[in-house]
């Protein structure tokens, strides 16, 4: 195949998405049983022989487009699930065309640069401490798990011991201190640290799932303080001043988790939710979250760059550093996507007010349910202080039954959760698409959900 060939190809992919991203709004949000049937076309034996190029994205159009959760569009509240912004998608694809790696300035400039400025804006948009580096990975899952590593090495480095030289095993023993209501991947981090259940000291959560700061035991030098931006559920944000203010008299390690909480610092609405949160150590947090950069782009944000650095090193006489920014030096992996590229088109395309702008749309859209669904006589179950609004009916069955069928309608979906030892609806405003309407006919699916499911009981 030619160049020619290639970017017939690619004009061809870019039609099918067009088509694609122009069907969302008619199409069910998820899959209907035909779709998903017809994904058995997939499950056939290795090819022996190849298959023309335009064949193969013809097939992946043909069965892959109808069997996808229109998570692109505005009526997916599932998990904490964002879109993705037009110039960050169009970055993405023209970057998917460049196919650099940006594990070294060496290897791709433009990634580099991209990947600084965007070090550069971000610590300015979230006001963080100017100093901070920031490694591009995965997601918040792994950008937790390098928080937590650069806190377990600093620790251990102040207690004397070298874990680069000396390793994990005798080492001496950390604490974790943490909310009740952490997250499963800080739980999942902490594990692949070496630091098992047995040293986590859980702190009770209110009734919003936010850390009780006077319950907190006393810390010190050798403890982990894990607190959170943003539960994953209520959206709530634990009282940062006090919690960091107790770390830091102790000389603990504080880490953020602000998957897609963090935002609330770049909006003027909600900046007051993690107040103090600056104070902490390190922050993860999610692009392809609240930001709508498409998947995957999750960051680490370091107070402290040396920390970060020395956690993820490797080295060998063939890789060259520029004595600048190399990208491989804040995350694990070596060979990586130049996920600064859409990062940077997701933030120069929105500007500090467009992201002003979106943060606050989301949160107008999480109370619009809230306000709308009161109306139809739902509970709504937490306090709508951010993009989630936690619902539930009168009777736990009825809301599980009720989930089902909106789930079921292909108007909207969201996911569902215990909360509280109840079942509950979480409803999830993640993307630039959601309009008002949108929530306005999303709501209409749930009072029919709710009276489908009470028709099926009697
Ligand atoms: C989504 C989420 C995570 C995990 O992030 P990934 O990007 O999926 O790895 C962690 N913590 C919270 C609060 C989240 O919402």
């Amino acid at each position: 195949m030619t160049i020619d060939g290639t970017q017939t190809l690619l004009r061809q992919a870019v039609e099918y998405g067009c088509e694609y991203l122009g069907s969302l709004d008619e199409r069910p949000v998820v899959p209907d049983a035909q779709a998903l049937a017809a994904l058995g076309n997939f499950d056939e034996s290795l090819p022996a022989q190849p298959t023309p190029p335009a064949d193969v994205l013809q097939q992946l159009h043909r069965l892959g487009s109808p069997a996808t959760t229109a998570n692109a569009g505005g009526r997916y509240f599932g998990y904490v699930n964002g879109g993705a912004l037009p110039a960050a998608l169009a970055g993405r694809v023209l970057a998917d065309c460049w196919d650099q790696n940006a594990a070294l300035q060496l290897m791709s400039p433009v990634a580099a640069k991209l990947e600084s400025v965007c070090e550069r804006w971000l610590v300015d948009l979230l006001r963080l401490p100017e100093e901070s580096a920031v490694g591009m990975v995965s997601g918040t899952s792994l950008a937790s798990l390098c928080g937590l590593l650069a806190g377990r090495n600093a620790l251990l480095t102040r207690a004397g011991w070298d874990i680069s030289q000396q390793g994990l095993f005798g080492a001496p023993a950390l604490r974790v201190v943490m909310s009740s209501s952490a997250h499963a991947t800080i739980r999942k981090a902490l594990a692949m640290l070496g630091i098992g259940t047995a040293q986590i000291e859980l702190v009770p959560a209110d009734a919003q799932g936010r850390m009780d700061a006077k319950t907190l035991p006393p810390l010190d030098e050798r403890t982990l303080l894990l607190v959170q931006a943003g539960n994953v559920n209520s959206g709530a944000f634990d009282p940062f001043i006090p919690l960091c203010e107790a770390a830091r008299r102790a000389g603990a390690w504080v880490h953020v988790d602000g998957a897609f909480g963090l935002w609330a610092r770049a909006s003027a609405a909600t900046q007051q939710l993690a107040e103090g949160v600056d104070r902490a150590d390190s922050w993860s947090v999610d692009a392809h979250k609240t930001l709508n950069s498409p998947y995957d782009c999750g960051l680490i944000i370091c107070r402290d760059r040396g920390t970060l650095a020395a956690a993820l090193q490797a080295n060998d006489a063939y890789i060259h550093f520029s004595g600048g920014r190399d990208g491989m030096l804040y995350t694990p992996e070596m060979s990586r996507r130049a996920r600064g590229v859409e990062l940077w088109a997701a933030l120069k395309s929105l500007g500090r007010t467009g992201v002003d702008a979106l943060v606050t749309q989301l949160c107008q859209r999480a109370r619009q349910f809230a306000v709308e669904l009161g109306a139809q006589g739902f509970h709504i179950l937490n306090d709508v202080v951010f993009n989630q609004t936690l619902v539930a009916c009168e009777k736990p069955e009825l809301t599980t039954r009720t989930l089902e069928n909106v789930q079921a309608s292909g108007e909207c979906w969201c996911s569902g959760t215990v909360w509280r030892g109840q079942p509950a609806i979480r409803v999830s405003v993640c993307s630039w698409m959601t309009t008002a309407d949108d929530v306005r006919r999303s709501v209409a699916a749930f009072a029919a959900a709710r009276e489908q499911a009470k028709m099926r009981n009697t």
